[in-house]
Parts: C-alpha cells; structure tokens; sequence
C-alpha cells in the first residue's frame, strides 16, 4: 500500500439475521482506526469499505422462510447495517453490496482472470456438505462426524463442480508469511494460518444453479452458480477499482482487513490464494478481533438467547457509552463477555470521573480565575514534554491498531491532569500561578481530548467546543449502576 494511502475494509456481514454486538464491535474498531488515520493522513487519503454480503443458501432459504422475494429480502437487511452506522457513527466511504449489478460483472472479471491462469477446473464431486458454513467440510476438520462451527452432520452430496486449485499456492503463501510475520495481529494466530495454509487443497467454486439460483452465474456457463464466498470475496479488490480503474487499484492497494475468529481461513488463507491465482498483491494486514462472549462467558446464541443487540443497547445507553465501552472496556483482541455492568463502572469511572470532571474543573476554575487558556506557546516546558510523551505512546498504539490501549493510556493522561490540579491547587493560587496551570491543563485536555476523537466522534467534538469557548456542560453524567 502506498504509504500515503489508507484503506481498510471490514467483512461483509451475511444479511440473514439482525447484526449482534460482534458486528458491532467490528465495526466500531474499523472506524476508530479509520478516524485515527483520517485525522493522521487527511479525509481523501483514507478509504473505509463497509457492505453486506447478500448471496448464498442461507440467505436464499431465510428468505423462504419469511415468505419474501430475495430482493426486498437483502434490501431491509441491508438497510439494517446502513441504519446500524448511522446510528453509531460508522462513517464509511463506501457501502458495498454484493447483489449490486456492478458486483456481478466485476467478480466475474475476477473469475476469468483466475480460470485464464489455469486455476479453475470443472470435477465430479462428492463431498460432506455444511449449510452452515456454506462449504464442504474436510475429513480433517469434522469433530466426530460433526461440523466443529455448527455441531451438525454435514449432507453427503454429490455434484458436478468448478474447482479452484488452492493447493498451487500453499508453497507460494507460506513463503510469502516468512517475510510478513506480523501479517496477522494478534500475531499468536500466525501458527493457525499457516496451518490453514498448509493444509489448503483445492476446493469447490460454484454450485448447480438448479440446487441454488441465488449467485452470481459462472461465466460462460449458464448451469452453475459461483459459491457465495468466491463472490463476496473479490469486493475487496473490486471496491478500490478492480476490474475498472487500474489507476485508482494501484494507488489503493493492499487493505487493512478486520475480521472476526472464524474468518481466519477465508480471509488469511482461501482469499489470498484468490489473490496470487488473479496476479494481485496479498493483502496488507488482516486484524482478527475477539469473539464477544454473552454474561456467563459462552458463546452467543440463538438458542442459548444469550444475544445482545446493538440497537437495544443504544437505545439504553446512547451509541457514545456504547461505543466506549466495546472498543476501551473489552481487549481488541481477545474473547471477552460483554457485561452491562462493566460498561457502566468503566463509563463511570473513566468518562464521568475521570476526563468529565477534569474537563469540567478546568472550565469552571479558568471562569472563576477569570484565566486565559489554551495558549501552547506558554505552557511549561516540563509539563508539556509529559503530556508529549503520553500522546506519543497514545499514537503508537493507534499505530498498531491497539484501540483498547490507546484508550488506557488517554484514561491515564486524564488522570494525570485530576492529580495535577489536586497537587497544584489553582483555586488557593493567585491569578498569574493559576492561569499558568488552568493553561498547562488546557493543553492536557486538547490532547485528551484528540486521543478519544477516533472512540468518541461527537462527545469529543463538544468537549473541544467546551474548552474553546469555556461552558461549562455535563458532557458524561453519571449511570447508575
Ligand atoms: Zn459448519
């Protein structure tokens, strides 16, 4: 990727089901990282790609189930995740849908370029078959005849298939490993990958159109369907300009990708052999974020009823607290449960004590003292390089895409300036001994303040308000537990 340019896409989420908390907190840890580099690199260097993944059988059969067509069907779900970044201010660049025309075209362009090198190729094939996972399952990877994801026994199916040769780019991806150690973070799944990858063997790419009309058509042949993931894949390249605009392609080349534990394999593995096979660079990163366990630390599920929703939790606590909580109170990495009364504490805690009431002491004694602030050229030396050295360590964080500790380190700042102003006591000092300090803390809190921008787009946007004009406001009430 070009060092000027930023682009980072999330994965397409199926639209079968309303988005939970996982969803959720992919999105919002995209977009932080997405605001950070924005801030960094300018608004028209970065590109943020968002989008639903619309084909497929489980879709097809949801949308049997609820008696709709398949159009309207993926349209409201689709609508759904628009409404859900609007809600929580996930200000992508680009939505992409995969039932778009557009798409068609264009993933087919990626699939000529795929069967021109001699990568697909048509076999009989018989095979365990999981609906869930929308594949066929290895011996390998059953668990007692069981798919290890869906705890279900695969159907035996037999079909006539395109194959892709997956297995051509095992030496080839593992080799290329060797020289991108961090390419995954966190880097511990590095030995699954290459496990994945060594074990990849050329898998099926379509379907019988007759067992499955919802797709994308294979080109030239008219009997089968391309699988869903093949075609949801390339949305990747084709949201830069893959297949359209080489230009605009090479200039934004190769992405960030997040995606969630049980991604590893198509992203890491199945999609960067798709990549070598089209002749295009591997992807740049790939983040791999924890699983958001329910209350009592399993996982979540329908039939446990354990699912938390995005859209009732904002409606309780607002999209900010929300927001704040997914990507500062649960690791970036890590499986965590997502507990209310977590949020509650670490809102309280580091938002309503901590950096509220710095923001809203400094306000009130600058008032009081009838002080000037937010003048950096007159802020003490000593003090500012420890400001300084804390938004370094904030920034390298971002860097590295570790949002929960980017957000330790900004709680640690604010509570740097609360035990500061303690110490220094401004409102016993007069005028000249206080300002200097109401002024040192004015530069605290910008930087507080700009260290939180990427997690709070709007609380943030007030605060620097507040502290420009000097009103006072209760930007974090305190909740109740
Ligand atoms: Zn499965």
């Amino acid at each position: 990727m070009n060092k000027q340019k930023f682009y980072l896409t999330t994965t397409l989420p199926y639209v079968n089901a309303e988005l939970h908390i996982g969803h959720a907190l992919e999105f919002v840890q995209a977009d932080t990282i997405v605001r950070y580099f924005r801030n960094k690199l300018g608004k028209e260097n970065v590109f943020f790609n968002v989008g639903t993944d619309e084909h497929g059988q489980k879709i097809y059969n949801k949308a049997q189930e609820e008696g709709l067509e398949l159009k309207p069907f993926v349209d409201k779900y689709a609508q759904r995740v628009m409404d859900f970044c609007k809600l929580f201010n996930v200000e992508y660049d680009n939505f992409y849908r995969t039932s778009d025309t557009k798409h068609h075209e264009l993933a087919q362009v990626f699939w000529n370029k795929c069967n021109e090198n001699g990568d697909i190729y048509k076999k009989q094939y018989s095979g365990q078959y999981c609906v869930g996972c929308e594949r066929y399952l290895t011996d390998k990877e059953l668990v007692d005849g069981k798919c290890p994801d869906h705890h279900t026994v695969p159907e035996l199916k037999t079909e006539e298939n395109y194959f892709f040769r997956l297995s051509k780019y095992r030496e080839p991806l593992l080799k290329w490993l060797e020289e991108k150690k961090a390419f995954v973070k966190p880097v511990y799944k590095m030995d699954e990958l290459k496990k994945f990858i060594s074990e990849m063997e050329d898998i099926s790419i379509s379907r019988l159109r007759e067992n499955l009309p919802w797709g994308i058509e294979v080109p030239n042949d008219p009997t089968q369907m391309m699988y869903v993931w093949f075609d949801a894949l390339t949305n990747y390249a084709i949201a830069v300009g893959y297949g359209t605009d080489e230009e605009r392609f090479k200039q934004w080349w190769g992405p960030v990708q997040t995606c969630g534990p049980d991604n590893l394999r198509f992203q890491g593995a199945i999609w960067q052999g798709m990549l070598a096979s089209a002749g295009l660079p591997q992807s740049e990163k790939l983040l791999v974020h924890g699983m958001v366990l329910g209350l009592d630390g399993t996982k979540m599920s329908k039939l446990v009823g354990n699912i938390v929703s995005p859209f009732e939790q904002e409606q309780k606590y607002g999209a900010e607290v929300v927001r704040f909580y997914l990507l500062t109170g649960i690791p970036t990495y890590d499986d965590a449960a997502y507990k209310e009364d977590d949020l509650v504490n670490e809102y309280n805690s580091r938002l309503a004590n901590n950096f509220g009431n710095l923001l809203n002491r400094v306000i009130h004694l600058a008032n009081a003292k009838e002080a000037e602030m937010n003048n950096e050229a007159t802020v003490e030396s000593e003090f500012k390089a420890t400001v300084d050295t804390y938004v370094k360590e904030i920034n390298s964080f971002y860097e590295d895409y570790e949002i929960y500790l980017a957000g330790e380190k900004i709680d640690q700042l604010a509570d740097y300036g609360n035990k500061y102003i303690t110490k220094e006591e401004p409102w016993s000092k007069e005028k000249p001994e206080a300002e200097k300090i109401l002024n040192n803390l004015s530069y605290l809190l910008k930087h507080v303040i700009a260290g939180y921008s990427p997690i709070l787009p709007v609380s943030s946007v007030k605060a620097s308000e507040a502290l420009e004009k000097r009103e006072k406001l209760i930007l974090f009430p305190k909740l109740e537990a």
